[in-house]
């Protein structure tokens, strides 16, 4: 009756993992503090030792002041910067925005020193190793992987090699001028303004993207995920026949492809809660998958009626994100017709899933059952309406044992009301405190749950069959 949801667990861990390592730096569009990657006890020699700059017999003015000296200019023009690194740490503006504002600054330099532009020992920019050269390729391939994904928000991060960072912050804080801006963010900041000018309704965030672009300044890969949707609701499932979620084949644990026990699905029972929802909803929205995330959960062949069940439904890799909710709720009752219906949904976050699954909740139950040796009706009735309002003990259920730690539960009888008697066959309403389990409360489990109706009646019981009637969420 609880759920014990591993499998969700797992799914919600590893997108924390992606949220941290975009977080951390990685995938991060904020301009970090670079310096405090540099360890301050680097030798002065290795920074002498370096032939980067030191070839063809050139001789380079290691003393050169930093920009926006006019020496400082020439110099880092001459160690071969491209437009968007001088523009970056000149500390210079001379009217004009990015790589335009440095060919200015470079142009205005050549004016001034008519030996600077047949001086300039290489055209390899030493700062960004030419990545701004790669921004349209970059952003090229987003496009491409996102072709047929509606999105609106993104969050790009660039990941960059140690050691280019580090060469970079060094040149940069001993020739740029106070304050320049670090590689990565004017690399990001390229990108954004690029991906801007193909498509001007995209809004660059740093929490709950669409979409999640992360690119490797190595390899120029692209990867782009696209975060889950969640949907809240409440289901009803009519049926005593399904789970709620997807259950593997017992025969192939879910191999793709399946076996001849399971004709193929992989599934132990060919319906579930989660893929009448989920399916038609996937399908309309073009994700990927769907990850069922309910509060608790019924037994297989546990009704589950009143006002449903709360759950949310995470809809994996989406290419519509915005869609008529009440379209989709008619999807779902079309497709899970007598087996499980919806009255509305919402759209909700990540958030709502914790909630929903830490929420406890009591119920209230209809159970019937059959009784070897019902005696007096009337006595028989006052026997199980003496249940109502007591706190009963429970060990862990035998057919839960193996999943299950062992352990005494103490959970209240609310109330109980409405005990029918039909020649040997009883059925109660009852309303118990979350975690109580219903039937061995009826059967007892061999002694287990104590007391119990079969306690209380002195005469096995045996279920036939058990509603929740209602979950009293606030
Ligand atoms: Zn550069
Ligand atoms: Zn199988």
């Amino acid at each position: 009756m609880e759920n014990d949801g591993t499998k969700n667990e797992i799914d919600i861990e590893e997108e924390d993992e992606w949220q941290l390592f975009a977080s951390a730096g990685y995938a991060s569009s904020e301009l970090e503090s670079e310096e405090q990657e540099i360890p301050q006890d680097i030798p002065e020699e290795i920074w002498f030792d370096g032939d980067d700059f030191d070839f063809e017999g050139s001789t380079v003015n290691w003393d050169s002041p930093p920009c926006p000296a006019p020496l400082g200019i020439a110099h880092v023009i001459k160690i071969g910067l491209c437009d968007h690194c001088i523009n970056r740490v000149s500390g210079i503006r001379i009217g004009t925005h990015g790589p335009d504002n440095g060919a200015l600054i470079r142009a205005n330099a050549y004016e001034k020193d008519n030996e600077l532009e047949s001086s300039i020992m290489q055209d390899y920019c030493p700062l960004c190793e030419n990545l701004f050269d790669d921004v349209d390729n970059i952003v090229d391939r987003v496009f491409e992987t996102l072709s047929e994904t509606k999105f609106s928000t993104m969050q790009f991060g660039i990941h960059l090699p140690k050691e280019l960072v580090q060469e970079e912050d060094r040149v940069r804080s001993k020739y740029g001028s106070q304050g320049s801006y670090p590689l990565k963010g004017a690399l990001v900041e390229a990108i954004h303004h690029r991906i801007s000018k193909i498509n001007k309704e995209v809004e660059f965030v740093k929490e709950r993207p669409d979409v999640m672009v992360l690119v490797d300044g190595l390899t120029l890969r692209v990867d782009v995920d696209v975060r889950p949707i969640f949907l809240y609701g409440r289901y009803r499932k009519l049926s005593r026949e399904i789970p709620q979620t997807r259950w593997p084949c017992r025969a192939c644990r879910g191999r793709a492809g399946g076996c001849e026990s399971c004709k193929g699905t992989g599934l132990q029972y060919p319906d579930s809660v989660q893929d009448l929802i989920g399916e038609p909803i996937r399908k309309e929205l073009g994700a990927e998958d769907t990850s069922f995330h309910g509060m608790g959960r019924e037994d297989i062949d546990v009704r589950c009626l009143g006002s449903g069940r709360p759950f949310v439904l995470e809809v994996k890799r989406p290419l519509v994100r915005e869609y008529q909710l009440d379209h989709l709720v008619r999807l779902v009752n079309e497709n899970g017709s007598g087996k499980v219906e919806l009255d509305d949904l919402i759209w909700t976050s990540k958030k709502k899933v914790n909630e929903v699954k830490q929420s406890r909740s009591e119920k209230t139950y209809t159970i019937r059952f059959s009784v070897d040796d019902l005696g007096d009706e009337e006595e028989a009735k006052q026997a199980i309406l003496s249940l109502s309002g007591k706190v009963i003990s429970q060990e862990t259920p035998k057919r839960v044992s193996h999943r299950r730690a062992a352990k005494t539960r103490k959970r209240r009888v609310s109330s109980v009301d409405k005990v029918s008697v039909e020649g040997n066959e009883i059925e109660m309403t009852l309303r118990c405190e979350a975690g109580t389990y219903i039937k061995e409360l009826v059967h007892s489990d061999e002694g287990r749950t104590s007391p119990s109706v079969k306690s209380v009646m002195g005469s096995e019981c045996h279920v036939i069959w058990l509603d929740v009637e209602e979950i009293h969420t606030d």
